[in-house]
């Protein structure tokens, strides 16, 4: 870590008490006042210069009275043979490296290990013996938390074990340090990153706002390692569900060597109640974009279920299909395709 790094950790707002000695909160954010916070000050600043979108991904609130989800909707314990790794698909595996995050996303996922006060249990050695036990694991998502608040030589540990099983070959890093903490993409992490040769990082971003001029060289240096960046945005209520706001992130993100994704519908987890957009909103989205920007910028709408794990809804064109023909349609028209 670097000083600049290690300034925002320790200056960081952990408590409704101390935000609402910084800014004034609304109602509707005090009304959400039993979840867990954490802000660093690089991203209060934004919230403090009134960004709308970053305030609301970040302080909690509560203003419609909606039903409440569950904690683990994706069943991710049942998926979970061991602590912190859940394997899910044959040959993918998700590892939870940390329950830590430079800011507490309160659309997350995952909020059930984010927000508790339960102390990580570190267990690499048991995850690499579940990985070698399971040869047809080729693509480990490592994710947490956020994998790049670990110090460097926790992730030099990591990354260096996993990369010496041969049967593995994707590495991805999820992360959002870029956006929440970028000054902690310095020269050092850098170079620890850039040795590995099959290692991809998908950069969590849900409004073009977050892309500062630190945020862009965090992320312009990451991709200058020749590390592959791809994003993952959360199509989120009030905040990016718009076609204007995804046109004009997916298209930034093109221009700074990082492609577009996943378009992922929030998660119906307990505390994401807020944030859930409609599903056909998102898809009618996507289908639009697909008509009138370059297919590169357009990422995958994608829904995660408890029964099935990832389904792409969008971009689609097909509307019907019958035994003799497939219905499809754009903004620019409709058509029949003949199947015989
Ligand atoms: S950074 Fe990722 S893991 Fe952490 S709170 Fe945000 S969405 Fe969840």
């Amino acid at each position: 870590m670097n000083n600049k790094t290690d300034y925002q950790i320790m200056n960081s707002v952990y408590s409704f008490s101390e935000l609402s000695s910084i800014i004034e909160l609304t109602n509707a954010e005090i009304s959400a006042i039993e979840k867990r916070i954490r802000i660093t000050p690089y991203v209060l600043e934004m919230i403090k210069n009134g960004n709308p979108q970053i305030r609301k991904q970040f302080i909690p609130f509560k203003e419609k009275n909606t039903i409440s989800f569950k904690d683990d909707y994706l069943q991710e314990t049942h998926y979970s043979p061991i602590d912190n790794l859940v394997h899910r698909y044959k040959n993918k595996a998700i590892y939870v490296s940390t329950n830590q995050c430079a800011c507490y996303c309160q659309f997350c996922t995952r909020q059930r290990i984010t927000q508790n006060h339960h102390p990580y249990n570190e267990n690499l050695g048991q995850v690499l013996d579940y990985l070698c036990c399971h040869k047809e694991i080729s693509d480990l998502l490592i994710t947490g938390g956020d994998p790049l608040i670990l110090d460097n030589a926790r992730i030099i540990r990591i990354l260096d074990a996993v990369s010496s099983l041969k049967q593995i070959k994707v590495i991805r890093i999820g992360t959002r340090i870029p956006i929440t903490l970028p000054m902690r993409i310095d020269a050092d992490l850098l170079n620890a990153l850039g040795k590995y040769n099959n290692l991809y990082i998908n950069i969590h971003i849900n409004h073009i706002s977050e892309l500062t001029t630190e945020s862009k060289r965090a992320i312009i240096s990451l991709a200058n390692t020749g590390i592959p960046l791809g994003s993952q945005t959360v199509l989120l209520a009030g905040i990016n569900n718009n076609e204007d706001a995804l046109r004009e992130l997916f298209n930034e993100l093109v221009s700074i060597k990082v492609k577009p994704y996943y378009l992922y519908q929030c998660d119906k987890v307990k505390g994401c109640e807020e944030y859930v957009a409609s599903v056909l909103e998102g898809i009618r989205i996507i289908n639009s974009l697909n008509n009138t920007m370059s297919g590169f910028a357009i990422p995958k709408f994608v829904v995660d279920t408890p029964e099935l794990g990832k389904m792409v809804l969008a971009p689609c064109s097909i509307t019907g299909i019958s035994d003799e023909n497939i219905s499809l349609a754009s903004t620019h028209g409709r058509c029949t395709y003949s199947l015989i």
